[in-house]
């Protein structure tokens, strides 16, 4: 595959893989042009693109703040611990790439309960010397058991500053999977001075749009919550805010200056840092 890892999920799909069944790693890994996904995966992602035009571009965005956010914290925040839920099938640069172009004794932690993901594993642990890169198979909803996996607390030094990037997962989560109290497990984990970036998509910029996308995949049987900026804020909950604080992914500390339509794609984002 285009990253060089062993999957190739057109010839065998990994085990636990239901082909007919789209899956959100796989209609996202659409979107942005990979080559991980079944047919099921394209008419969901097709669907959703009827549903927002501009989906891959809001997609390709917010990899963007993927980028913009880790050499931040490697940069401005010393930071060299990450712990990343909801990782994604592999896609360059990923997040410990990023972080260890600068700095390259920076260790990452990625968590992802899709077998696809998986699959792809060894690609996401080819590290720098310096640094490590590690998987975990496990889900968001069972905070406890990523914070007491061997693999975790091998890799990683709790006891000083970690961030925690939730990327585009949390929408995953309906409010009965009470993303709330999961994420308030793992932000009680970690020490003073570490960090929690989030995206998330919102309803806010594009009502109509978004509320026909959320159709189109609940009617594959995916579960898809936009939430307000309210909302997401409450997700940083007792945390400090960065500036310029919960906005519009795009307008997040953009490289190129302010974008002249920040609502064009449709996700808050945020990084806050514990006091
Ligand atoms: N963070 C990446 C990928 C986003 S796609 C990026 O923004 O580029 C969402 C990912 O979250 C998928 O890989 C999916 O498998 C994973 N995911 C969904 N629900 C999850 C859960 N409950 N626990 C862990 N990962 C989950």
């Amino acid at each position: 595959s285009r990253n060089g890892a062993e999957a190739r999920t057109e010839d065998a799909p990994p085990s636990g893989v239901d082909v007919f069944v789209p899956h959100s790693a796989r209609v996202y890994d659409w979107w942005l042009g990979g080559k991980d996904n079944f047919a099921a995966d394209r008419a969901m992602g097709a669907a959703m693109i009827e549903a927002i035009p501009t989906l891959p571009s809001m997609a390709k965005e917010n990899r963007r703040f993927v980028h913009r956010v880790a050499r931040y914290l490697v940069t401005e925040a010393g930071i060299r611990q990450f712990i990343d839920i909801g990782t994604g099938i592999p896609t360059r640069p990923n997040l410990h790439e990023v972080a260890q172009a600068i700095a390259p004794e920076t260790r990452v932690v990625y968590v992802d309960n899709d077998p696809i993901v998986l699959a792809h594993a060894r690609a996401l642990m080819i590290s720098s010397e310096q640094g490590r890169s590690e998987y975990i198979h496990a889900d968001l909803r069972r905070p406890e058991q990523i914070l007491a996996d061997a693999r975790l607390t091998d890799t990683l030094d709790l006891g000083r500053p970690v961030a925690l990037t939730l990327i585009a997962v949390l929408m995953l989560l309906s409010d009965e999977d009470d993303p709330m109290g999961r994420l308030a497990t793992l932000m009680r984990a970690l020490p003073s001075g570490s960090y929690l970036a989030i995206t998330h998509p919102t309803q806010e910029f594009n009502p109509a749009e978004m509320n026909a996308a959320v159709a189109a995949a609940t009617r594959g049987g995916m579960t898809l919550v936009p939430r307000t900026r309210a909302e997401v804020e409450r997700f940083f909950d007792g945390w400090k805010l960065v500036e310029p604080g919960v906005v519009p992914v795009r307008a997040w500390r953009p490289d190129d200056g302010d974008p002249a339509d920040p609502k064009s794609a449709y996700y808050w984002a945020g990084l806050a840092r514990k006091p």
